[in-house]
């Protein structure tokens, strides 16, 4: 695959680049917010699982700029490049500690929106993968449940899977009202989504614990799956916009609004990822590999391997 044939492929990708987002998934958050105006008078924002770091972007552009007041604290395993108002804590967030953290951060006030487009590392086994994504969201409204005040707002990423309705009836418990939203720079073919819960309001005497949920109690609750409890989903995004499943030529001028300007003509310019990993799992890898002994390593292991496969047969 050549340097540009990503861009060719993937528009959000590319445009990221041109407007300097870490990621492309902060098109994903702006366009739930302009659907939902979730972050709207927002003065204190949990990003979890941020690095690295284009929903923080999102936030510091839509809350800091507006109010250099506000506080947003981004938590993430890894660690991330700084960012204009953003508090980063490197840390879990299945940790109570981390929860701590964060109050004391808001001088201990609470959120008024948690937000969390957390990924597990994937194994390509797809009912783990999907199994850890979904303890994942239990996790992320654990620690929500500790910082979230009463009548805030929650935003997680999920895949859709047979276990989704379970996981909206739960939140249907702690949440007024729970919505599915799909926005327009995530892929159709793709189960990603994002559950959007709004006005907190956890039920009488309930105690937030870092284990309240799991995803067994969730599916030994059968009074909540009832078909009455069907989930809005809402598709965010201009639907004549650009398309994330769609391949773009490369002459396109995506820095002109509404994508090619003929007049201009401007030719397309490889532009490098705004923010490179700060510590990327390959790191070890790329180190081996200035080092020339990548390839050598490679074949040893190989052989070693195929010695393995020879020995067991
Ligand atoms: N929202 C980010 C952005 O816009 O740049 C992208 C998030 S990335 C898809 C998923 C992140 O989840 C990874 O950086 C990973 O380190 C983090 N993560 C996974 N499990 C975590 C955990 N238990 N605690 C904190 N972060 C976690």
């Amino acid at each position: 695959m050549g340097k540009t044939s990503r861009d060719k492929r993937d528009i959000y990708y590319r445009l990221a680049k041109e407007n300097k987002w870490r990621a492309r998934s902060a098109f994903k958050l702006m366009q739930i917010d302009d659907e939902f105006q979730i972050l709207k008078g927002v003065r204190r924002a949990v990003d979890l699982c941020a690095a690295p770091g284009s929903w923080s972007q999102v936030l510091s552009k839509r809350i800091y700029e507006e109010d250099n007041e506000s506080k947003i604290v981004a938590i993430d395993l890894q660690p991330m490049s700084p960012i204009p108002g953003v508090i980063q804590l490197q840390g879990d967030i299945t940790s109570m500690d981390t929860a701590n953290k964060v109050i004391e951060h808001f001088s201990g006030e609470k959120a008024d929106i948690v937000i969390c487009d957390g990924a597990p590392d994937v194994t390509g086994i797809h009912s783990l993968d999907e199994y850890m994504q979904a303890e994942l969201i239990l996790a992320a409204f654990n620690i929500t449940s500790h910082v979230l005040r009463t009548g805030g707002n929650f935003l997680a990423k999920i895949f859709r899977s047979r276990n989704s309705s379970l996981l909206y009836a739960q939140m249907k418990k702690f949440f007024k009202d729970v919505y599915l939203a799909k926005p327009r720079s995530s892929r159709q073919s793709s189960c990603e989504a994002f559950v959007l819960c709004l006005n907190y309001q956890p039920p009488e005497g309930f105690v937030p614990s870092m284990t309240c949920m799991s995803l067994e109690e969730v599916s030994t609750d059968p009074e909540k799956v009832t078909p009455n409890n069907i989930t809005g989903f809402i598709t965010c995004g201009d639907l004549s916009g650009w398309d994330s499943e769609k391949s773009y030529t490369l002459d396109l001028d995506i820095s002109f609004p509404g994508g090619s300007n003929p007049e201009d003509g401007k030719r397309y310019e490889f532009k490098e990822v705004v923010q490179p990993p700060t510590e990327p799992a390959y790191k070890d890898a790329l180190e081996m590999k200035k080092n020339g002994i990548f390839w050598k390593m490679a074949a040893d292991l190989n052989k070693e391997t195929q010695a393995e496969i020879r020995r067991e047969k």
